[in-house]
């Protein structure tokens, strides 16, 4: 077992001490889709999947390990484990939830620690994975064996920045030259795991299926258990689409008649408009709307609302971000709520008199997109 020291250790069980050693030759990227924070990825593989990384990164840089890197992790498909006992060491890292954002300065200066760590710790060599069991470096949709079929984990902008800024600072830092690649043989691996569908569908402008987020995800988990197809959830159903309610969904396909690929827990639009007796629309924020509830509501008397139903939206993002309290989802855009906005505005980059917690078209959109509505004029 080898815990990084740049980690906090936040240990996964039973996965930590139930699955079986690895020697360590890969390190590979992932993006969660998801602007989590180190401890919100330990409570996601905690309580809703099992397809665990060793390592979780912040937006802010920070990482948490939950995972020795001589254990197995069950991010990588085929390269979790091969018969030769090597494996890859993975990391998930935040970003919104098309994991299309580039990583921010704070995540690209942390993934080249780690990697400097592992190639002085493992004896990774200092290079692109040429194959998909070649000992080096690489990101997630690399090689298909490192994913059930294929993946689009990460998005272009980190696969740009794993090849100019990661890599080549892992390789300027640590200096050297690689060190020889450790290599034990061992007993053959176990069978592989059932897969879970990981794809998403669109369905009236609303996205389902594994990494979908918003109120529309929870309804559908309700619904489900309202029907009786919950059983595989541990906690939950909330607003985050995991794996549990892929598989609850199935279950209830299959009541309906389907098989195979129908039955697959991605929902289709007739199976989804008889689970809910109508299809969700999209959540749509004004942003002049939001502007003057601004104006309105701080100067107001306590909890005025002024269009409360679209700053519901937008409180219930900024709790999303971790930067507002539950209690203050009320509709009313007063003094908390803008502090929290300014919160994210600085988070966007905004200085001093910009970062005013009154939302503009750029952040409110930005914040919009990682939290699942659209942004009107
Ligand atoms: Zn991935």
């Amino acid at each position: 077992m080898a815990w990084y020291p740049g980690a906090e250790r936040m240990e996964l069980q039973p996965e930590s001490d139930g699955q079986p050693a690895i020697v360590p030759t890969q390190l590979i990227l992932h993006s969660i889709a998801a602007p989590w924070t180190p401890q919100r990825i330990f409570e996601y593989w905690r309580d809703s999947t099992n397809l665990e990384s060793h390592f979780g990164l912040g937006y802010d840089g920070a990482i948490a390990q939950y995972i020795g890197t001589q254990t197995r992790a069950d991010a990588n498909m085929y390269a979790n484990r091969r018969p030769d006992g090597t494996g890859a060491v993975s990391v998930e890292s935040a970003s919104n939830l098309q994991h299309t954002d580039p990583w921010t300065d704070a995540q690209v200066e942390t993934l080249i620690r780690l990697g400097v760590w592992m190639h002085q710790q493992h004896g990774i060599p200092l290079r692109v994975c040429r194959t998909w069991d070649d000992p080096g470096y690489g990101y997630h949709r690399l090689f298909p064996q490192w994913s059930d079929g294929g993946t689009a984990c990460p998005g272009d902008a980190r696969v740009r920045q794993f090849l100019e800024a990661v890599l080549p600072g892992i390789v300027a830092r640590a200096g050297g030259g690689p060190l020889p690649t450790p290599r034990t043989p061992t007993p053959p691996p176990p069978a592989p795991e059932p897969a879970v569908a990981r794809y998403q569908v669109t369905i009236g402008g609303l996205v389902y299926g594994y990494g979908a987020h918003g109120p529309h995800v929870r309804e559908v988990g309700e619904a489900l258990v309202a029907h009786g197809f919950g059983t595989h959830y541990r906690s939950g159903p909330d607003e985050d689409w995991r794996d549990p309610d892929t598989l609850n969904y199935a279950d209830y396909q299959r009541s309906l008649g389907y098989s195979g690929a129908d039955a697959d827990g991605v929902p289709g639009e007739s199976s989804l408009r008889g689970l809910l007796g109508h299809l969700p629309a999209p959540r749509v924020v004004s942003l002049a709307h939001v502007r003057a509830a601004a104006r309105t509501d701080p100067g107001a008397e306590q909890g005025h609302r002024t269009y409360g139903d679209e700053v519901r939206i937008v409180e219930q993002a900024l709790v999303d971000e971790g930067l507002l309290d539950p209690v203050w989802v009320d509709g009313s855009l007063g003094t908390r709520t803008i502090e929290a906005y300014a919160g994210f505005q600085r988070r966007l980059g905004y200085q001093g008199a910009q970062a005013d917690g009154i939302p503009g078209q750029r952040s409110l959109t930005e914040l919009g997109d990682r939290h699942g509505f659209t942004v009107t004029d």
